[in-house]
């Protein structure tokens, strides 16, 4: 077994999992002094649950998914056969758990705290990303970073009195939202005057909203943090000291035989970014995360009309679907289904997304070269991603970021590392505290 050891003076970390939460923190710890092995299965950054996302960067669109709205829909939901929502009961104490948790989070005060807490940290996010993206010219066109506003379309009218109450409180929290009538809704996009699938009744209008490439955006940081990229390598065990103090990681090549020998890593921190896999590498520990797979969709269609396209980023709320220009793609995404780690494609979703896409904007695209994809949200009960010191000394985790791990990355990743560097962020903590 071969062992690798940093060079003296430096701090080294090894980050386990470079989708968009690790790219991110091996950029932020890069930037604070730290030496940095980067390790992903994978043989390239941003291949895991962030390679086919929604591609938005909601800042203004932090609400967890436990309301007492969701609640309350729950049961409608779960029986319709078309419903955007759906769930597999599991016969695990770690699914109860969290569906327990999700219960109890679904309370208005609890909502209201915690969208005050991802307000702050998606500020924070946005802050970072701009700074990073800035460093050097020509990263925004290679992440294909857009600024096009978001607008959130709604088709029933009764609707309107709860989102302008969302409005006004979300607008002391710094968001500038306007709600907009069906003629406004046209001219900020177009595309959707020849929309079908019932009349659009009102909008929301955020001007600042964003939209970029979560895969590209991963591969940027993880080369430009200069880390030391071990791709296509799997961590197979964590190895704590005597003390009980994490280490050293077990890493064999991700297409190895069971049982071939391993390489030990050792560092001086490590940090868990494996998205839902991080409850397989924390269970040899005694470790439970409260972090369940929330499986969605996406398909990305090829335009071949621009003024049929959005340029909008497009949130249909009825549908519980987000649609985004990523280059000459447009690119449809949602879903949400708690099945377990199930990456199976079944048609009739993607059927589906195709299906509303020739509705909402019809002539826009192709369907002869439909690139289909499915991700699973590492998604806590509260909604609220856990970063910080774990109970094992060595190791930290920046995890669970559900449907807001793109939106909230950079602003973990700069988090983490204030926290590994013992300076203070310009966050509390406290919400993002690791329970596993
Ligand atoms: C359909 C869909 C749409 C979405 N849309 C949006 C959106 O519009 N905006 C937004 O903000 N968020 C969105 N999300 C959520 C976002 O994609 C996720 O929160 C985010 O990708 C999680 O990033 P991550 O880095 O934690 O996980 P990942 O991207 O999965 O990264 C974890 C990495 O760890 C690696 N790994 C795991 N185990 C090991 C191991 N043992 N050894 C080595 N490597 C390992 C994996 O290969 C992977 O690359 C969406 C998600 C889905 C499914």
């Amino acid at each position: 077994m071969k062992t690798h050891t940093a060079p003296a003076g430096q701090r080294h970390a090894c980050v386990i999992g470079a989708g968009i939460v690790g790219a991110a923190t091996a950029q932020a710890l890069a930037e604070r002094g730290w030496r940095v092995t980067l390790v992903d299965a994978q043989p390239q950054a941003g291949r895991g649950e962030s390679l086919g996302n929604g591609a938005q960067l909601s800042y203004s669109y932090v609400e967890p998914l436990a309301t007492p709205d969701a609640l309350k829909n729950l049961p409608k939901w779960l029986l319709s056969p078309t419903s955007p929502l759906r769930w597999r009961p599991q016969p695990r104490l770690g699914h109860a758990r969290w569906l327990s948790e999700f219960i109890a989070a679904c309370q208005w005060p609890t909502v209201r705290r915690t969208s005050e807490q991802l307000l702050a940290l998606a500020a924070e996010s946005r802050h970072t990303l701009h700074r990073w993206l800035a460093a050097q010219p020509g990263r925004a066109e290679a992440t294909r970073h857009t600024r096009p506003g978001k607008l959130v379309i709604y088709r029933k009218p009764e609707a309107l009195a709860g989102v302008q109450r969302q409005i006004d409180w979300q607008r002391a929290w710094g968001c500038e939202q306007a709600i907009v009538g069906a003629d406004e809704v046209k001219r900020l996009e177009p595309a959707l005057a020849a929309t079908g699938g019932g009349p659009i009744a009102f909008g929301v209008w955020t001007a600042s909203e964003e939209v970029i490439d979560a895969a590209r955006l991963a591969v940027l940081l993880a080369e430009s943090s200069g880390a030391t990229l071990r791709l296509g390598q799997r961590v197979t065990a964590l190895q704590r000291d005597a003390a009980g103090r994490v280490v050293a990681c077990l890493l064999a090549p991700a297409d190895a035989a069971a049982g071939q020998a391993a390489e030990r890593l050792e560092a001086d921190a490590f940090v868990l970014a494996a998205g839902p896999a991080t409850l397989q590498l924390l269970r040899p520990l005694g470790g439970r995360p409260p972090i369940e797979p929330i499986k969605g969709y996406s398909v990305s269609l090829p335009i071949v009309d621009d003024g049929a396209a959005p340029r909008v980023s497009i949130t249909d709320n009825g549908r519980k679907l987000v649609h985004a220009r990523l280059g000459d793609r447009l690119r449809v995404a949602g879903f949400a289904e708690l099945i377990g780690m199930n990456r199976e494609l079944p048609p009739r979703r993607i059927e589906a997304l195709c299906q509303a896409v020739r509705e909402t904007f019809p002539g826009a695209c192709r369907f002869d070269d439909v690139q289909p994809w499915t991700g699973l949200r590492p998604a806590t009960p509260s909604g609220r991603p856990q970063v910080g010191p774990t109970r094992w000394p060595g190791l930290w985790l920046n995890a669970g970021h559900g449907a807001l791990g793109l939106t909230l990355a950079c602003g973990s990743a700069s988090l983490l590392a204030d926290l590994m560097a013992g300076e203070t962020p310009p966050l509390n903590p406290e919400p993002f505290r690791v329970t596993a």
